[in-house]
């Protein structure tokens, strides 16, 4: 290996980087790691899609009948498989088109780097998902602002600004946030993000990862939730969260889509999902149309641990959404926490800096639909003894 490199990974390697888990079972409520089981509490599986029957039979017949792999979208990739995907998720969301790409981090490149370059402006909340960052920089885009976690004040002093500094009429602004903040649990204030946006003629972007499956009637994201659906210039959505497959979608406009399906770069230079996980999504979109029942036993479960961490006398932080926080502070305490509740079979991450700010150190739970009342209790359990115990 070139010697440069070797010292560049060397000086940069971290070394005390808790070791990855390696998983031996199916995702579902449960975790088989080290030959262990423990209870999941850390997957973003909230629906528990992840081992649905009727997901894994859906796969499995279109690997039957079509195989795997499809190709470019514009060559020889786009499946009926892919068409009946967009539309049933257009319908889903009650939109006009959807076009998928094969990551949410992708869709986010693809939202914003096939519309805005480096003279357009951006205005982004602190704390959105690094992908938006990433994609604020793919397009690279010049004018970039942030403001303060939800802060309203803050986003119109920015717009005021904007607008005294002269912007010029072909300029455009874009207004981005997560739907549903992935550690904290919170929520944008979209319907006053859209009223900011149109006074000071923004458009606006939600990815709303956390949301979709989620939020909302029948899991339908946090535009729903909010009153403001279909109100959102750029809707994204993630297809590896609730939906338990992967992949990722922007929802909009008809004009829109067919102008991302034409120009965006990740859509022409990268390959289409595959057939299992295509066929999968179809189902899980599919049970998602038509019945309501994951979402609300999600919500019962949510409201249930988050209640009874309440009583308990944890600090779970502003969630309201199935995201729990547990504020601990301390980074070491919030790893010793994670390990010690690992020894007693619950699967929940610490997170810590980078990904929070520096002493807001935290253990993230996130409840799901295939939990039962009795895995949660046994969790909570665990919990507060492990709290004692340190
Ligand atoms: C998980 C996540 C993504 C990335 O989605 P992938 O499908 O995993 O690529 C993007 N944005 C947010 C807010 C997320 O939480």
């Amino acid at each position: 290996m070139n010697k440069q490199l070797i010292d560049f990974i060397t000086e940069n390697y971290n070394r005390l980087a808790p070791p990855v888990r390696v998983i031996q079972s199916g995702e579902g409520a449960y975790l088989k790691i080290d030959g262990k089981k423990v209870l999941n509490l850390c997957s973003s599986h909230y629906l528990g899609l992840a081992v649905d029957t009727r997901l894994r039979k859906a796969a499995a017949s279109a690997v039957d009948k079509y195989g795997l792999g499809t190709g470019y979208r514009t060559l020889a990739g786009t499946h009926e498989l892919h068409v009946k995907l967009e539309n049933a998720i257009a319908k889903f969301k009650n939109a006009e088109g959807a076009i998928i790409l094969s990551g949410g981090y992708l869709a986010n490149m693809t939202a914003i780097q096939t519309i805005f370059g480096k003279d357009d402006i951006v205005i982004s909340d602190e704390l959105n998902h690094a992908s938006i960052i990433d994609a604020i920089r793919l397009a690279g885009i010049k004018n970039k602002y942030i403001y303060k976690h939800r802060d309203m004040k803050h986003l119109e002093e920015i717009l005021v600004v904007i607008a005294s500094d002269g912007r010029t009429s072909d300029q455009k602004i874009l207004i981005v946030t997560d739907g549903v903040f992935s550690m904290d649990g919170d929520l944008a204030p979209l319907p006053e993000i859209i009223r900011l946006a149109k006074k000071y003629g923004a458009i606006t972007m939600v990815d709303d990862a956390h949301g979709e499956g989620v939020m909302g009637r029948g899991g339908r994201g946090t535009a729903d939730h909010l009153k403001v659906a279909g109100q959102i210039d750029l809707e994204v959505g993630t297809l590896s969260k609730a939906f338990s497959v992967m992949g990722g979608f922007i929802t909009g406009k008809k004009e829109l889509i067919n102008f991302y399906k034409q120009k965006s770069r990740q859509f022409l230079f990268s390959n289409a999902l595959s057939i299992p996980d295509t066929a999968a999504l179809i189902e899980a979109v599919k049970i998602l149309s038509k019945s309501d029942a994951l979402v609300k036993k999600l919500w019962r479960n949510t409201n249930f641990l988050k209640k009874e961490l309440k009583k308990a006398g944890f600090d779970i932080g502003g969630s309201v959404s199935p995201i729990t926080p547990i504020m601990l502070g301390d980074e070491d305490l919030a790893v010793k926490f994670a390990s010690e509740l690992f020894a007693q079979g619950v699967f929940a991450t610490s997170i810590r800096f980078p990904m929070v700010a520096k002493g807001k150190a935290r253990i993230r739970l996130i409840p799901s639909a295939s939990h039962s009342k009795a895995d949660l209790e046994f969790a909570i359990n665990q919990i507060i003894n492990v709290s004692k115990a340190l």
